[in-house]
């Protein structure tokens, strides 16, 4: 259900001699229920991988299937509904709304989904997150790493069967950090869910069960049961 793969990915950015080949071919699977980091140098193509496997950006070629959809073949109606319906994303850089509450933002894609809230659910979440008493805050009365969480909070509360997560603890000091971490991999142990995140951080690393390296848009190498010392 949550298994996702791409064969041949490739994502060229710009065109003639300044054309960047972000992603080289990378053939990669997660399986469902499985928690992976990627990781590898500044450049090396961690975040268009996550953003291509997301259905946010298309490739230019190569396939990408999530459970057994394939989305270079969806149009674009149908690749928002799945992204809505099975993909929690959490942005490098939050995309929370600026007008709406923590919670607003929180529930704003259930709400416009017509989908029910669930309501222990999200007080688990929110208390999880430590967000409680941050609830009616709007983001621009939030540090860095409340505004984080609540990127977080926001791509798990409809129970997605995949979470891509872009440097989830990147602007978390290191508590917080394990806080969001320890909960990703509850979540995946809980509701068996498949768990992709970006991250330069050996620590955050570990959490995962396997950790898939990139560079220079190649998949170079795999480690799993990763230590903070086996990949730095
Ligand atoms: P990472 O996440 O590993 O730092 P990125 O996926 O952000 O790598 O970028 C991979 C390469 O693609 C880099 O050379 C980057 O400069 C380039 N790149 C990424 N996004 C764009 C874009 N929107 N336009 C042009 N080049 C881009
Ligand atoms: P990271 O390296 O952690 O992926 P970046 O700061 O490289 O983060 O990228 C942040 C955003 O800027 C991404 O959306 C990416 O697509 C875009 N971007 C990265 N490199 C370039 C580039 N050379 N030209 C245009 N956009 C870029």
């Amino acid at each position: 259900r949550g298994a996702v793969s791409s064969r041949e990915l490739v994502k060229v950015y710009g065109s003639g001699p300044t054309a960047v080949r972000a992603l080289d071919g990378v053939s990669v699977q997660f399986r469902a229920g499985e928690f992976t980091a990627i990781m590898g140098p500044s450049g090396s193509g961690k975040s268009t991988l996550l953003h291509c496997l997301a259905g946010l950006d298309r490739a230019d070629s190569g396939t990408v299937h999530i459970g057994s959809a394939e989305l270079t073949s969806l149009n674009d109606t149908r690749l928002t509904r799945l992204r809505r319906d099975k993909i929690g994303f959490v942005f490098q850089s939050f995309n929370l709304l600026p007008t709406l509450s923590a919670e607003d933002n929180i529930l704003l894609a259930l709400r416009l989904a017509g989908r029910e809230v669930d309501r222990a659910w999200f007080a688990t979440i929110v208390d999880l997150l430590g967000l409680r008493d941050r609830l009616r805050h709007k983001p621009s009365e939030l540090s860095g790493g409340q505004q984080q969480r609540v990127a977080c909070a926001r791509a798990l509360v409809g129970r997605p069967d995949v979470v891509f997560a872009d440097e989830p603890t990147g602007n978390l000091d290191s508590r917080t950090g394990a806080g969001v971490l320890d909960f990703l991999r509850t979540s995946v142990r809980e509701l068996g869910q498949t768990v992709v995140m970006v991250t330069h951080d050996p620590i955050a690393a570990s959490y995962a069960g396997r950790v898939v390296l990139l560079a220079d848009g190649r998949m170079v190498g795999e480690i799993y049961d990763p230590t903070p010392e086996s990949v730095l």
